[in-house]
């Protein structure tokens, strides 16, 4: 299996300084082992009046100093890849229609798991008569697609987090609006694009068994994962918006340019000195994954501002 690694955005706003940390982890995970680069627009879900947004989002990754092999993918485009793998789980009869609303999903899933159970669909639609269901689909009903995943227990092992073990639910793999799903388009992109080695945050890894299981039923080869700590602000949530400038354009409205925040990000993950000025290329040889923090980064990006 190749190292090739990738860095894939949802282009739903301006990356901010938790995705920019990723992304950098990303290319050097990748350029420390001399593989491949490439850029991956997630945007199956995306309307058009988000289009702003690709391009600043790969402006801003550029303006960092990294760079990517080949002009990005953009998952819009690859609707028909995804609908053959799609097409090779029906013919197995492991995708079943699902007619539960959102609200149906939560009062079954909390009734089975009590309120702060995470959303795992409990199976509702699984149990439905064949012909039963091929009626509601005939009659027009609305419909999402699942995997029938039966229950079974997935484990991956990952770079930073070691074995993670998980029993994985009927995940959809084309919603009730048609558009198919991320954990179906993320494995049908990564295999395609030869990805071998996935680095993201670590907010996605209780995805992961379920996208190993995809990988095994499309008979795939699963490539290796490492799930890196995430950005929280001062009151430990994730990194967003409201905790104040988090964007390379307003931190550079607050005089913190580019390389300011580039030379912060490769300190907070130990690979530079506070203040050091640096290019991602002179963090290569200093990046060891191994050495990586494992925990979250905490930043009060007002604190940020006020150095500047
Ligand atoms: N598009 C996802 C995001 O922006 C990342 C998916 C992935 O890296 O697998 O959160």
């Amino acid at each position: 299996m190749s190292h090739d690694g990738r860095f894939a955005p949802s282009p739903t706003g301006e990356l901010h300084l938790g995705n920019l940390r990723t992304a950098l982890l990303a290319w050097l995970f990748a350029r420390s082992q001399r593989a491949r680069f490439l850029m991956r627009i997630e945007d199956l879900d995306v309307g058009r009046a988000r289009e702003r947004f690709v391009d600043s989002q790969l402006a801003d990754l550029r303006a960092l100093g990294l760079d990517w092999d080949g002009e990005p993918v953009r998952q819009s485009r690859r609707q028909a890849l995804y609908a053959q793998a799609l097409a090779r789980l029906e013919r197995e009869g492991l995708v079943y229609p699902c007619f539960c609303s959102r609200r149906e999903i939560r009062e079954a899933a909390s009734a089975q798991h009590g309120e702060d159970a995470e959303l795992v669909y409990p199976g509702t639609c699984a149990r439905l008569a064949p012909s039963e269901a091929r009626r509601r689909v005939d009659a027009g009903e609305e419909h999402a697609l699942r995997l029938r995943a039966e229950g079974v227990v997935v484990t991956v092992s990952d770079r930073l987090h070691g074995a993670v073990t998980r029993r994985v639910d009927d995940i959809v793999l084309r919603r009730r609006d048609g558009a198919f799903a991320y954990n179906l388009a993320v494995v049908v992109d990564d295999a395609e694009q030869g990805i071998g080695e996935i680095v993201r945050g670590d907010d996605l890894l209780s995805s992961t068994p379920r996208q190993a299981l995809l990988y095994d039923l499309l008979g795939l080869e699963r490539p290796s994962w490492a799930h890196v700590p995430l950005v929280l602000g001062p009151d430990r949530a994730r990194l967003a918006k409201r905790h104040g400038a988090v964007t390379l354009r307003e931190l550079g409205e607050r005089g913190l340019g580019p390389e300011r925040v580039l030379s912060l990000l490769a300190a907070s993950l130990g690979l530079a000195e506070e203040g050091e000025q640096v290019a991602p290329h002179d963090l290569l040889p200093r990046f060891d994954p191994m050495d990586l923090p494992r925990e979250p980064w905490i930043l009060d990006p007002g604190e940020l501002a006020e150095a500047a």
